[in-house]
């Protein structure tokens, strides 16, 4: 595919929607075709889970998206994984960048191969102004139950996979439905709404993810606040699972979370807590921030405190350590001022508890000032 003309990237449109409308602008054999002269030669010829490189991309449409790094921010959900650490391509062994890894077209642009929702009032709109619609990245979030511009839920697309595997699919070209019989909408509208907005808050977060072990730290501190841990520290399972469960109880039947609200799902996600490992899945996590935060702000806030008071702790803990080693290297050199031919084992019982310290933690300083075996002194001459 030659490629000549490029369209504006609407707002928070999704990769696959951009290269969908790039295609519809340009002439190719196909659109197998027009894939690999957007993402670069391969063997796989599943359109909508195309091997992504998004240097040959940038390449090929002169950066006007930007950079890979850019394209990956505004156009994929890369950044939304990032920031909940729950990544849903696995890196492999050689952990290569996930803007040239090869990942899916479908899997960067909406977090699943198999996930494809539109509102049908954005499509009208879309279709009033532009002619044709897109997807956006917030109605393809684990938790976008609702488009939060028109307050309606969010229809699945029913095309089969092997129609989106031979050819570019755009909402206005798919049939879709709002019929879920296993939600109840009305009753739980507020917690659907609440859920919605917490994932689009998490992708809309410009900031740096915070590190896994503070994560952790916070959930625990919250489970902990809630009485749901032993007096050890250790997670209590049972009634751990039941609130979760209970709580989480009017998603379970919804294909996107029967998994993990399963007592299997409940028991992966204890052990993902009470052992730091693989990571936990974004549907587990964001049901945990929503449960014991509210919000992703509240959430953010709390990991920001508690990164802050092991700064602190380890700062204090530093202070200390060096109090301690003055303390005790003084009192090797006052006993060396003291004992003009002194030797370790005459040190080591006149302070043995400053000897012990010192061969434990300041060996070198140690060895320098009192080494193991004195030299001889020479004697220079006889009388
Ligand atoms: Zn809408």
């Amino acid at each position: 595919m030659q490629i000549h003309s490029l369209p504006i990237a609407r707002p928070d449109e999704t990769l696959y929607s951009v290269a969908a409308r790039i295609r519809l602008a340009n002439a190719a054999r196909n659109d197998r075709d027009a894939c690999r002269s957007m993402f670069g030669p391969s063997r796989n010829m599943r359109v909508s889970e195309f091997p992504v490189n998004l240097a040959h991309f940038c390449g090929i449409t002169h950066e006007c998206f930007g950079n890979p790094a850019r394209v990956l921010s505004n156009l994929t959900l890369a950044g939304f994984f990032e920031r909940l650490d729950s990544r849903p391509w696995h890196a492999g062994s050689s952990n290569a960048p996930v803007a040239t890894a090869g990942y899916g077209l479908a899997t960067l642009s909406n977090g699943s191969a198999g996930r494809w929702r539109i509102c049908r009032r954005c499509v009208e709109n879309d279709l009033a102004h532009h002619a044709t619609a897109f997807w956006r990245r917030a109605h393809h979030l684990p938790t976008g139950f609702l488009c939060t511009i028109h307050d309606t839920p969010l229809a699945t697309c029913m095309s089969s996979p092997l129609e989106r595997h031979n050819r570019f699919l755009l909402p206005e070209q798919t049939s879709a439905t709002t019929v879920l019989p296993e939600i109840d909408w009305v009753t739980h509208h507020h917690l659907l709404a609440r859920l919605t907005a917490l994932g689009i808050d998490v992708l809309e977060d410009g900031r740096q993810p915070v590190d896994a072990r503070t994560v952790r730290a916070t959930l625990f501190n919250a489970l902990g606040d809630r009485g749901l841990l032993t007096t050890s520290g250790l997670l209590r399972r049972v009634q751990f699972a039941s609130e979760f469960a209970h709580r989480y109880h009017f998603l379970s039947q919804h294909p996107d979370f029967s998994l993990a609200l399963s007592p299997k799902g409940i028991d992966i996600l204890q052990r993902g807590l009470s052992h730091p490992g693989p990571a936990r899945s974004a549907a587990h996590n964001l049901l945990l921030i929503d449960w014991l935060f509210g919000t992703w702000q509240a959430f953010h806030q709390q990991c920001l405190w508690q990164a802050t008071m092991d700064c602190l702790t380890l700062s204090t803990i530093n202070v200390r350590q060096d109090e301690v080693t003055h303390q005790h290297r003084k009192a090797c050199v006052a006993f060396l001022e003291a004992h003009t031919l002194a030797t370790r084992s005459c040190f080591s019982r006149a302070a043995p508890a400053s000897f012990r310290w010192l061969l434990r933690n300041d060996e070198e300083w140690l060895n320098g000032n009192l080494p193991r075996v004195r030299p001889m002194r020479t004697q220079g001459t006889l009388f």
